[in-house]
């Protein structure tokens, strides 16, 4: 059996495990896909002391620092249900297998959820962006659209418009879900256009880049064409959770792992760390320092519930 077994291997999962190894106890991390979403960004211009990277790299770089320590690595292996036992607490992964720990840091990060509409993929960091905190300086003085009026999209556009030369923002629905501060402010704003009623159907692009957006009115069931540069898509991160459901974990009404100030969870020896849990402003340098958090409440969880 492991001390600390990590499940997830982003950001907060490697630096959970780094954590713990460093302790010299038995660690493990199991992952779907080692680097996490890292993997699937482009440029990275915000973690701090690292002027510029690309994901792939940052992702390359967290593997070899995990594996300058003695860590097991379990990689392509997905966790399917998490149960306490009177000793251990055991990760079932969906090939069959069980492993056990004493603690487990819980570190599966999230997902955003996608327009799914055709170009989408295709424009994927060529103009189609999802975090306004990391890509928004790249759309300086250009036209950008952001897809959701909920408080996420709101917020975005806000943002946005102190970078951008304009903003669209379309919502579904017929009136904006954001709260209403946050919804007039944005109507305050000189350089934003707000669209409600507006279902996007594609994003256009010339091969190489985002040249525009078309939506239908749902009002009129007319189409209409945007010209632009980049689309924010604002419609939800979902946490991987959902094979915790069920489990004593508790999670929050969106899925979210409840942690407390150690990445303590509602089941004992259980930590959690990163994009799955309900700590705001889901960024890399925030999952590393929570996994790094987590690690330290597993390891003093650790010395208080052993004996010598
Ligand atoms: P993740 O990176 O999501 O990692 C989760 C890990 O858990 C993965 O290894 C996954 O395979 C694994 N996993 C999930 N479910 C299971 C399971 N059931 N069993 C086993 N393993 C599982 N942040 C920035 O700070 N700067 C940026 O420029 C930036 N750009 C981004 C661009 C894009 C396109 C995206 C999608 C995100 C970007 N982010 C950026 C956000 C950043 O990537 C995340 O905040 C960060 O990766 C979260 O780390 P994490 O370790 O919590 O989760």
């Amino acid at each position: 059996p492991f001390d600390v077994l990590v499940v997830g291997g982003g950001p907060a999962g490697a630096a959970a495990a780094i954590y713990a190894a460093r302790k010299g106890i038995r660690t493990g991390v199991v992952a779907e896909r080692f680097g996490g979403q890292v993997l699937d960004t482009m440029s990275i211009e915000n973690f701090i002391s690292v002027k510029e990277t690309e994901g792939p790299k940052l992702a390359m770089a967290l593997e070899q620092h995990v594996k300058e320590y003695d860590v097991d690595i379990m990689n392509l292996q997905r966790a399917a249900e998490l149960v306490r036992g009177p000793e251990y607490v055991e990760v079932k992964l969906q090939s069959g297998a069980v492993l056990k720990s004493k603690s487990v840091i819980l570190a599966t990060g999230a997902r955003w959820r996608e327009m799914n509409v055709p170009g989408e993929q295709e424009y994927r960091t060529k103009g189609v962006a999802y975090c306004p905190h990391c890509d928004g300086p790249l759309f300086k003085g250009k036209r950008v659209a952001v897809i959701g009026g909920g408080n996420s999209g709101v917020e975005a556009a806000i943002d946005l418009a102190g970078i951008v030369a304009h903003v669209t923002l379309l919502e579904f629905d017929s009136k904006l879900r954001a709260d209403a501060v946050l919804q007039s402010k944005l109507r305050s704003l000189p350089n934003v256009t707000i669209i409600t009623e507006a279902l996007s159907t594609e994003v256009l692009g010339d091969g190489n880049k985002v040249t525009g957006l078309t939506y239908t009115d749902r009002a009129t069931n007319e189409g209409h064409k945007i010209d632009l540069e980049g689309i924010f898509v604002q419609i939800g991160l979902l946490p991987n959770t959902d094979w915790l459901k069920g489990s004593e974990v508790e999670l929050s009404n969106r899925g979210e792992i409840i942690v407390g100030a150690h990445g303590n969870t509602s089941m004992e020896g259980v930590f959690a760390a990163g994009d799955a849990t309900i700590v705001p402003f889901k960024q890399i340098i925030i999952a590393m320092g929570e996994g790094a958090k987590a690690s330290l409440g597993a390891f003093d969880y650790l010395i208080r519930s052993s004996a010598p």
